[in-house]
């Protein structure tokens, strides 16, 4: 088996992908998808980038292979080259406001940036306020991947522990589907008494709110500064659990119908309702839990399909 792909050159190697694959249009031109799509999702007019692996299969096919053995790592890989794209996108111009949480970011990256460039500081003050912010919270935007049209297609018994951490395609019929509720990613904290700003990035289902001031001041101090929760520069994003069953012709004669879990984020949610047959294209993630009932579960684990077209 040849050794995995470095991650940097990987990186290298979607950053070209993303900056140089195009089609022809009607006329015979050039359109690049996505070097024009991140410039929309730079400028807040595009929220969901779909990246369809023909696409890259068609453009760089070791890497294509990469992406569908591992493809969990590169989704990651794949937002932090897209953080740098749509960053060089907006180098020389004020970041778009468009939200309560863009005109936050704007105050903290750029205004800051100005003001301390007036002040006479050198270097580029721009990506040193950056640098204080977490990714996720300057992120707006969402990436999913779309599986080749030619995947085959599973029912939910043939989705097995080999596909954990990989694209998988999925069809059955949707028989629940959840409210679509808020789900967060970011959480921005003001200490009352120092007045530093405190992010906290969410990644699990659940959280423990951060309560005393981490900053240096309060440390020393002993001032005890209390974080009040900033509702304003906190970053949420939209989340919904479906239920997905397999469909009578997938179902061996004498079976019951299995069932998949399936999380749907962002721009994918409330596009199904129960009843609908569907196809879904997802990275298969097994399901993190806490406290007791992680003890509970021993060695075995949950599996639900992370929905990305
Ligand atoms: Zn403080």
């Amino acid at each position: 088996m040849a050794a995995a792909m470095d991650y940097e050159l990987a990186r290298e190697r979607l950053t070209d992908f993303f900056q140089t694959f195009c089609v022809p249009d009607q006329n015979g031109d050039k359109t690049f998808i996505y070097a024009d799509q991140i410039r929309q999702v730079a400028n807040r007019v595009q929220t969901a980038l779909y990246v369809y692996l023909d696409n890259l299969l068609q453009h760089d096919e070791e890497l294509y292979n990469e992406v569908r053995k591992n493809s969990a790592r590169y989704h990651q890989l794949t937002y932090d080259v897209i953080d740098k794209l749509v960053h060089n996108e907006l180098r020389n111009a004020p970041p778009p406001v468009r939200d309560a949480l863009d005109a936050f970011l704007y105050q903290r990256v750029y205004l800051e940036a100005q003001q301390r460039s007036a002040d006479g500081a050198d270097g580029n003050v721009q990506n040193d306020s950056r640098k204080k912010i977490p990714p996720k919270l300057l992120r707006r935007y969402e990436v999913y991947f779309v599986t080749p049209e030619l995947d085959k297609c599973l029912a939910a018994r043939e989705i097995l522990a080999e596909h954990v951490g990989k694209l998988v395609t999925m069809r059955g019929i949707v028989i629940r589907c959840s409210e679509v509720m808020p789900h967060v990613n970011v959480v921005t904290y003001l200490c009352d008494t120092c007045g530093c700003e405190v992010y906290q990035e969410i990644n699990g289902p659940q959280y423990a709110p951060t309560q005393a001031c981490p900053s240096k001041d309060c440390q020393e101090s002993r001032a005890n500064g209390r974080l009040e929760l900033q509702l304003r520069g906190s970053s949420f994003s939209k989340y919904q659990e479906i239920r997905v069953q397999e469909m009578s012709d997938q179902v061996p004669i004498g079976s019951i119908p299995r069932a998949m879990s399936v999380r749907v984020t962002g721009e994918n949610t409330r596009l199904c309702q129960p009843g609908d047959s569907i196809k879904i294209s997802g990275i298969l993630l097994p399901q993190l839990r806490s406290g007791f009932k992680n003890q509970a579960g021993g060695l075995v684990a949950d599996v639900f399909l992370d929905c990305h077209h």
